[in-house]
Formats: C-alpha cells, structure tokens, sequence
C-alpha cells in the first residue's frame, strides 16, 4: 500500500546523497587545484654563499648552509692555506646567469 510513498522519499535521499557526493567533489578538486598552484608560487630562491681567501686568490660561491655569516671561518684556502671566509650571503637571481 505505502510502496508508492516509500520510493518517493528514496528517489529524494538518493537524489540529495549523489547532489552532496558531487558537490564535495567539486569542492574537494577546486581546494586541490589551489594547492597546487599555492606551491608552485612559493618556491623560495636559493641561498648562496660566497667564500674568499684572506689573501685573495680564491673565491667560491655555494648553497648556503645554516650557521654561516659573514666573516666567518670556513675553511683553508686550497691554494694558498689561508683563512676561508664567508664574504656574502645573498639570495641567488632567477635569471640564468648562476650557471657557472
Ligand atoms: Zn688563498
């Protein structure tokens, strides 16, 4: 008797369940898409660091590794045996000039 009614209400709840699924699919692709593009923004530029001998016949630039300031020892010179001395930290350019 009540069968007509009975399928009614269960069109409706399938209805609204497939309207949820879909909607928070949508949702949940639209949050990715943000996070990818949210990372490909954020890549921060290297850090480098630019070691000199004291006496000037040598220089390096390398990635910048944590604890290092300007002035401070580093290293022996493989040239000459002097001191190696941190002479600048600064952040690399996002041109193609870095390359060696
Ligand atoms: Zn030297």
């Amino acid at each position: 008797m009540a069968s007509p009614l009975l399928s009614d209400v269960a069109d409706a709840i399938i209805f609204i369940a497939i309207a949820l699924i879909v909607s928070l699919m949508v949702l949940y692709i639209i949050m990715i898409a943000f996070a990818t593009r949210r990372q490909e923004k954020v890549v921060p530029p290297k850090l480098l660091t630019e070691i000199r001998c004291l006496s000037g016949d040598y220089e390096e630039v390398r990635e910048f590794s944590e604890g290092e300031y300007v002035g401070k020892e580093v290293g022996k010179c493989p040239k000459c045996g002097s001191k190696l001395v941190v002479a600048a930290i600064f952040k690399e350019k996002t041109s193609q000039q870095s390359t060696t």
